[in-house]
C-alpha cells in the first residue's frame, strides 16, 4: 500500500520503506504494545526506536526546549510560517496511517454493506492512544498537539467515517470540554477513563426541535430540594448514544431562559436509571457507526454531574463545537485525500477512446479540483491547529475550516463517483461509501448556512466570534485565551 500510495505522488515524504510501524510506534509511552509484525530490517528499527525514544525523554523533561504547544504564544513566531511536521508528528502519521491500511481498510467497504459498527478497531484505536490524543498526560492522554490530532482525523476518515466520528464526539465534544470546565473531581471521574479509552463518550445537544437553534431546546433538568436534578427529554442524532458509556448532555435548568436557561451534565448512559437509547436504522450513511437518540424520563443526577455553574451550558456547548469541529475539517481532508487518491489511480488505468481517462481535460478538472481542495482544507485545519496550539481562542478559524473542508469533501467524493462512472456506483468499489458518508458532515456540528452567517457576521463587524476585541486576523496578533 505505501509504494502505491508513492507511485501516486501524494504522500509528502518520499521513503516509505522507512516508516515506522504501530510496532516501533509502542515504544512511544501513549501506545500499548501490539503484536502486528514490524518493518522487516532489525537495524533501521532499532535506529527510529532510538530517535522515538529521545523525542519522548525530551519531552518529559520539562527543562528540556519543547516544540509550540499549548500556551506556547511566544514560541509562536519562528513557527508561523514553518508547515513542516515535527518527528513526533511524522511517527503519529505513520503508525495511524499503518493502523488504516493494515486493519481498517481491508474490512471498511464489507463493515459498510453489513452496517457493522466494528468493535475491534475502537479497541485498535485505544491501543494506539488515539481516544486521548490530546488530553494532557496527567488526566490519562496522550499530551499531543493539535497538528498531531488532525493528522490522525485525516488518516482515519481516510479509512472509516465512523471512527473519525467517534474521535469527534468523544475527544472534541466531550473531553476536551470536560478539560476545559469541569473541575479535578469531575475529571478524575469521567475525563481519565474516557483519556485512557477505557470508557466511549458522546455529546448530546441536538432534540428534535432543536437543531441549528440550540435555545430552543425542551429538555429540562429539574433541581430538586436535596440538590440532585431530574432530567426529561429527548435527544436525537446522537452520534455513538447507543454504544458510548458517558454522555455530555445540554438541559434547561431555567425553561423560562433561552441561551442562559441551559446546563451541562454528565449522564451515565449504562448506569443512570431513567436513561435509554435507540439506534436510527434507516441513515443515508455513516453505516458503519451508531447514530442513536437518547431518552430520559425522571432520570435523576446528583448535584456533582453539574459540569460548570447552571445557565453556562451554551457557553459550554460553544466552547465543545469549537474543538468537534476541528476533527469533523480534519477527518474531511482524509476524505479528499481517499478520492484523490482512488481517482488519479483509476484514471491511469482506465481507457476510452483509445486514451487513459486521466488525458481527457473534464477529468483533469475533477482531479485539480481535488488536488487544491486538499491543499485548502489542509491549511485552514492546520492554521485553526496552530492557533489551539497556542491558546488562542480559534471559533472563526475553526469554523471556517470546517464550512470549507466538509463542502469540498462531499465535492471530491462527488467527482471522484463520476470519474469511476458505474464502478463508482457499486459500492464494492468503495467510492460510493465516500460519497453517503461525506453528506452528514455538511450538516452536523453547524450546518453549512450556519457557518457562513457566523462568518458573515463576523467579516460584516456585527459578531465577534473570537470573542469581545480579539483581532480580526490571528497572523497579526495573539488575543489572550478567554479574551
Ligand atoms: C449523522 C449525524 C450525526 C449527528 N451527531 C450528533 C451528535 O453526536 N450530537 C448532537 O447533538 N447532534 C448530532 N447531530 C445533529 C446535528 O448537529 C443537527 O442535525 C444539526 O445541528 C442541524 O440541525 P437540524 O437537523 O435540526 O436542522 P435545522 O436546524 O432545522 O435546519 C434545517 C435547515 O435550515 C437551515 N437553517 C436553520 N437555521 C438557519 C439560519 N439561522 N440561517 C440560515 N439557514 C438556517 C439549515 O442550514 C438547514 O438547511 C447529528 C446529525 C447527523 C445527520
Amino acid at each position: 500500500m505505501f509504494a502505491a500510495l508513492s507511485s501516486l505522488g501524494t504522500c509528502p515524504r518520499g521513503e516509505r520503506a522507512q516508516r515506522p510501524t504501530i510496532a516501533t510506534l509502542c515504544t512511544l509511552g501513549a501506545l500499548a504494545p501490539r503484536t502486528t509484525a514490524g518493518a522487516g530490517d532489525p537495524s533501521l528499527r532499532e535506529r527510529l526506536v532510538s530517535r522515538v525514544r529521545a523525542t519522548l525523554s525530551q519531552r518529559a523533561d520539562p527543562a528540556a526546549p519543547r516544540r509550540p504547544h499549548l500556551h506556547a504564544r511566544d514560541r509562536l513566531a519562528p513557527m508561523a510560517i514553518d508547515l513542516s511536521l515535527t518527528e513526533e508528528q511524522q511517527h503519529i502519521q505513520d503508525a495511524v496511517r499503518s493502523f488504516v491500511d493494515e486493519r481498517v481498510l481491508p474490512v471498511a467497504v464489507q463493515n459498510d454493506m453489513e452496517h457493522k459498527l466494528d468493535m475491534s478497531l475502537i479497541d485498535g484505536m485505544r491501543e494506539l492512544g488515539i481516544l486521548g490524543a490530546p488530553i494532557p498526560t496527567e488526566w490519562g492522554g496522550a499530551g499531543l498537539d493539535f497538528i498531531a490530532e488532525a493528522l490522525i482525523c485525516e488518516e482515519i476518515e481516510r479509512g472509516e467515517a465512523a471512527l473519525r466520528t467517534l474521535i469527534s464526539v468523544h475527544v472534541g465534544l466531550n473531553s476536551l470540554s470536560l478539560l476545559g470546565n469541569a473541575n479535578d473531581e469531575q475529571k478524575e471521574r469521567w475525563l481519565r477513563p474516557q483519556a485512557t479509552g477505557e470508557k466511549l463518550a458522546c455529546f448530546g445537544l441536538t432534540e428534535p426541535d432543536a437543531g441549528s437553534d440550540v435555545a430552543a431546546m425542551k429538555t429540562t433538568a429539574i433541581k430538586q430540594g436535596d440538590g440532585t436534578y431530574v432530567l426529561n427529554g429527548e435527544k436525537s442524532w446522537i452520534s455513538f448514544g447507543t454504544t458510548a458509556d458517558h454522555a455530555l448532555v445540554f438541559a434547561k435548568t431555567d425553561p423560562a431562559a433561552a441561551h442562559k436557561g441551559i446546563s451541562a451534565f454528565v449522564v451515565d448512559l449504562k448506569h443512570d436509571e431513567g436513561v435509554s437509547t435507540q439506534l436510527y436504522d434507516h441513515k443515508l450513511g455513516v453505516w458503519a457507526g451508531d447514530t442513536s437518540s437518547l431518552f430520559f424520563s425522571d432520570a435523576r443526577l446528583p448535584a456533582d454531574r453539574l459540569i460548570g455553574a447552571e445557565g453556562e451550558g451554551f457557553k459550554i456547548a460553544m466552547y465543545s463545537l469549537d474543538h468537534g469541529r476541528f476533527t469533523v475539517a480534519a477527518g474531511a481532508v482524509g476524505v479528499i485525500r481517499a478520492c484523490l487518491e482512488a481517482s488519479t489511480k483509476y484514471a491511469n488505468e482506465r481507457e476510452t477512446m483509445g486514451k487513459k481517462i486521466g488525458t481527457h481535460q473534464f477529468v483533469q478538472d475533477f482531479i485539480a479540483q481535488m488536488a487544491a481542495d486538499y491543499e485548502m482544507s489542509r491549511l485552514l485545519v492546520w492554521k485553526a491547529a496552530w492557533a489551539k496550539n497556542a491558546g488562542v481562542r480559534n471559533t472563526r478559524e475553526t469554523s471556517l475550516a470546517k464550512w470549507i473542508a466538509t463542502e469540498a469533501a462531499f465535492r471530491s467524493a462527488h467527482n471522484a463517483l463520476q470519474i469511476h462512472g458505474a464502478m463508482g456506483f457499486d459500492e464494492e468499489t468503495g467510492i460510493a461509501r465516500f460519497f453517503r458518508n461525506s453528506r452528514a458532515p455538511i450538516i452536523y456540528e453547524g450546518t453549512t448556512q450556519i457557518h457562513k452567517m457566523m462568518q458573515a457576521e463576523h467579516a460584516l463587524g456585527w459578531r465577534e466570534l473570537n470573542g469581545k476585541g480579539a483581532p480580526a486576523d490571528l497572523h497579526r496578533s495573539l488575543a489572550p485565551v478567554g479574551a
